[in-house]
């Protein structure tokens, strides 16, 4: 940002200084032709100043901004439900944050967040059975193998 005079635009460019209103977002004078609030950089026609919100999809997969909460922990309890003897736990967590995430999503289609969501469902899953496989094999075969 450089002055303060950046961000304001005028219609005609010399318009009188002494035409001034009160910023309805922040309440600072500005500007009677502003469009755009210098100080809080609100539009003053409705508009929504949202320019970051079509950023590039890599930024999206990057900064957890605009998915619940849920939806990360699907995926990051997913990862760790991975790991043998603890990971059942987690594979647990990933599926109901996964299912989770997936209702908050619903209800707001804004939310992004659905390819974790969906990836915490499927890995917890899978991982729930491949620990109570490997859980029930421990338990089948150490009562087949008596203790000497
Ligand atoms: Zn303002």
């Amino acid at each position: 940002m450089a002055g303060p005079e950046t961000g304001v635009f005028n219609v005609s460019g010399n318009q009188p200084v002494s035409e001034m209103k009160s910023c309805p977002q922040c309440g600072e004078k500005i500007l009677a032709v502003a469009i755009k609030c210098r100080y809080c950089e609100q539009y003053l026609d409705g508009r929504q100043q949202n320019s970051g919100d079509d950023s590039s999809s890599m930024e999206r997969m990057l900064l957890p901004v605009g998915r619940p909460v849920s939806a990360i922990a699907a995926g990051y309890c997913a990862l760790l439900g991975i790991f043998p003897m603890c990971g059942l736990p987690f594979s647990i967590a990933a599926l109901v944050c996964g299912i989770m995430a997936r209702k908050e999503i619903k209800k707001n289609p804004k939310l992004s967040g659905t390819g974790r969501a969906i990836f915490g469902i499927i890995v917890g899953g899978l991982m729930i059975v491949a620990h109570l496989a490997i859980f029930a094999m421990v338990v089948i075969s150490s009562l087949q193998q008596p203790v000497r």
